[in-house]
């Protein structure tokens, strides 16, 4: 048995129907709303879309320096803290976000992005970071 996707009831044959521009299966109970599209009374709202805007021109050829926040569940828990690592780390020498982007040769721009964790580094800048910070960014806890 399937459920169907409108009233949740359970269905052995759902309908594969066009509702409000998203394919549902549904019941046959159900199935008339597909036709009636704008004044269907049972509507499911799906938000598959994320708010996630990236900058198109970004991407670059080797690296992975923008990566959306739903894929950060593939990358483990170590590159789910770096940012908060970097933080840290800058913190504790008492720099500003400017003055180690300075340091490093990268935009302070950069290191927002980095500390909030929508950007990863890239090997180079990593490397900086690392000796800069005096932090190692791919193991947890090693010095
Ligand atoms: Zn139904």
């Amino acid at each position: 048995m399937v459920q169907c996707e409108m009233c949740g009831n359970e269905v052995a044959s759902p309908k594969k129907m066009k509702i409000e521009g998203a394919v549902l299966n549904v019941c046959q109970d159900c199935s008339k709303f597909g036709v009636e599209i704008n004044t269907s009374p049972v509507q499911k709202q799906k938000t598959k879309y994320s708010t996630y805007n990236s900058n198109d021109n970004v991407e670059g050829p080797t690296n992975k320096k923008k990566i959306p926040k739903k894929t950060y569940h593939r990358l483990g828990e170590m590159d789910m803290e770096f940012n908060e690592k970097i933080r840290r780390a800058r913190e504790l020498r008492g720099i500003s976000q400017g003055e180690l982007a300075g340091e490093i040769n990268e935009k302070a721009s950069f290191i927002k992005k980095l500390e909030r964790g929508e950007v990863l580094p890239d090997e180079k800048v990593r490397k900086k970071l690392e000796k800069n910070l005096k932090i190692n960014l791919l193991e947890s806890d090693v010095e």
